[in-house]
């Protein structure tokens, strides 16, 4: 009799327990870094014209009540500035704080509050450095908060609502952006000046209504977890300097030149088509890469496709690498990681097939 009134006692709180973790709210950290989403303009119809980054993280959080329904939810003011003056020093020291949050048996999710410029950017970094499977969301808008239908408050709501979601677990950096959810390694800004301003020539893995995300395919590229780059492993606050090279008709070789005498050590060629180099430029770069080792990224100022090794270039042949769907900024990202532990081109191929 006691026995029984033991086990079924014992079955009671084991219930209690579950139903206690199934209804307990995530932990979700909001680290705001400035941008439009914390832009304030003159009036509210200045949809277009305002500062970005004038509003701090509480504000933000304190805006949108409606997300301590979702998760609890703490702010840190990482950055406060527009997304286009992030350097590598900003890039590392927030790769660093993200890291120190995630390894907190406490945090179960991270969302980032980012200027919407180079959110792509900063989205692809994380995804390459930082090893976890927690979800990590990076979120901005395209108008400021004092704008008439503002998207910044609905865009945290989804945000906050996606990195609090088991199921957002393990499907590397994610950004959400006017209800849908992209794969950081190849969403971009795609429209300045709508509020579907983000896109990816492969779609978005998903959607969030009402705050439930809807899932629709995965990245099969490696990330996060399965990344061979670990922030912990970079030292000081400046990356390989790498730099991009825009493609036209016209050209003339002193870009490439200077960006060599200042020291790059790669040089991404966003060239036309499918990462194609003009005649009378192949010869610098022939020279710049054989005689001063510059790596030579092929990529291309094409927004959809992909650039194939060996096609329009010899790339075999001279040593150069193919950025193939990556686009000229997170080209410059993966090959200025990919230079902190290696300088055959061979290689550095491998990764710009694998990442
Ligand atoms: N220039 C702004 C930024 O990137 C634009 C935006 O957030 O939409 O910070």
């Amino acid at each position: 009799m006691i026995n029984r009134t033991v086990k079924s006692l014992g079955l009671a709180l084991t219930l209690l327990a579950a139903s206690v973790s199934l209804y307990a709210k995530n932990n979700v950290v909001v680290i705001a870094t400035g941008g439009t989403i914390a832009g304030a303009g003159a009036s509210s119809t200045n949809s277009a014209t305002y500062t970005a980054a004038k509003v701090p993280v509480d504000a933000l959080i304190n805006a949108v009540p409606q997300i301590k329904d979702l998760a609890n939810v703490s702010g840190v003011q990482a950055l406060q500035i527009a997304s286009e003056s992030i350097t590598d020093k900003e890039l590392l020291s927030l790769a660093r704080q993200v890291n120190d949050l995630v390894k907190k048996p406490s945090v179960n999710g991270i969302v980032i509050t980012h200027g919407s410029d180079t959110l792509e950017e900063t989205a692809f970094f994380l995804n390459l450095v930082i090893h976890t499977d927690k979800p990590i969301v990076l979120v901005g808008s395209m108008r400021p908060s004092t704008a008439l239908s503002a998207d910044g408050p609905l865009n945290l709501y989804s945000a906050v609502a996606l990195a609090s979601s088991d199921e957002a677990k393990n499907k590397g950096v994610l950004v959400l952006m006017n209800d849908s959810i992209f794969a950081a390694r190849d969403v971009t800004k795609g429209i300045n000046i709508h509020t579907n301003a983000f896109v990816s020539q492969w779609g978005a893995l998903g959607t969030v209504v009402e705050k439930k995300p809807y899932w629709f395919r995965n990245t099969l590229k490696r990330h996060t977890t399965s990344s061979e780059f670990n922030i912990e492993h970079i030292k000081g606050d400046q990356l390989p300097v790498v730099q991009i090279v825009y493609g036209s008709d016209s050209m003339i070789p002193d870009a490439y030149v200077a960006y060599a005498k200042a020291g790059t050590k790669a040089i991404v060629n966003a060239g036309t088509g499918n990462g194609s180099v003009a005649s009378y430029i192949v010869p610098t770069l022939k020279q710049l890469h054989d005689e001063q080792g510059i790596q030579i990224i092929r990529s291309s100022r094409v927004a959809q496709g992909f650039v194939l090794r060996n096609a329009e270039q010899p790339d075999d042949k001279y040593g150069w690498v193919a950025a193939h769907d990556l686009n000229p900024q997170k080209a410059r990202l993966l090959a200025a990681l990919a230079l902190t532990k290696t300088t055959d081109a061979n290689e550095i191929q491998r990764m710009f097939w694998q990442y």
